[in-house]
């Protein structure tokens, strides 16, 4: 499903982070030291290949909140923004450095001239943030950061489960 907020198309769709081939940049949910490791972010080195990972060293380490552009190498996308989430119960406050993830993505991106862009739901896997709670925060970021935009025109989220999409979904409709 998607909505059009002040002429920005937000969306929801299931699927892999690393076929996302019509956004120019896609969020890798990265490690703070953007090493390969699992889940999104071994997807994303995977798909990319070494010369992601050779990019990536000197920009780390990076702290949760914090966002940092590469390319795409092998991906089918021309930027790579990785974003360290906060961990639950860990790194404090979360809602406030989760939503520090989305909005630093999106400023970067419209810095770049991008105007399509890619998340996946950032910390909800080993970081271990629930769904509903980083859905509400990231949707609500997304609404809040759109009219500092100049660039950015589609914002998807690529939600790997059917029961985390149905979620996202109801939450931007409920925007
Ligand atoms: P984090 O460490 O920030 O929690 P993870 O990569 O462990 O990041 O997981 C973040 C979310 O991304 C989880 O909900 C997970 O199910 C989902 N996910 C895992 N692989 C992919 C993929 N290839 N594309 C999209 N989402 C994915």
């Amino acid at each position: 499903m998607e909505k059009t907020i002040s002429g920005v198309i937000i969306e929801c769709v299931k699927g892999d982070i690393t076929r996302q081939p019509d956004v120019t940049a896609v969020v890798n949910a990265a490690n703070a030291w953007l090493r390969p490791g699992g889940g999104v972010a071994g997807a994303i080195h995977h798909a990319a290949g070494p010369e992601l990972d050779k990019e990536c060293r000197p920009l780390a380490p990076i702290k949760p909140g914090q966002a940092v552009i590469t390319g795409g190498h092998n991906l089918p996308n021309k930027y790579v923004i990785h974003c360290l989430g906060p961990r639950y119960g860990v790194d404090k406050p979360e809602d406030r450095l989760l939503a520090d993830c989305y909005r630093n993505a999106l400023k970067l991106a419209d810095e770049h001239k991008i105007d399509s862009i890619a998340f996946p739901a950032i910390s909800t896997g080993v970081f271990g943030y629930p769904v509903q709670e980083a859905a509400e925060v990231a949707l609500r970021t997304v609404k809040e950061t759109i009219p500092s935009l100049r660039h950015v025109k589609k914002i998807r989220f690529v939600l790997h489960s059917d029961r985390d999409l149905k979620i996202h979904e109801k939450v931007l409709e409920s925007l």
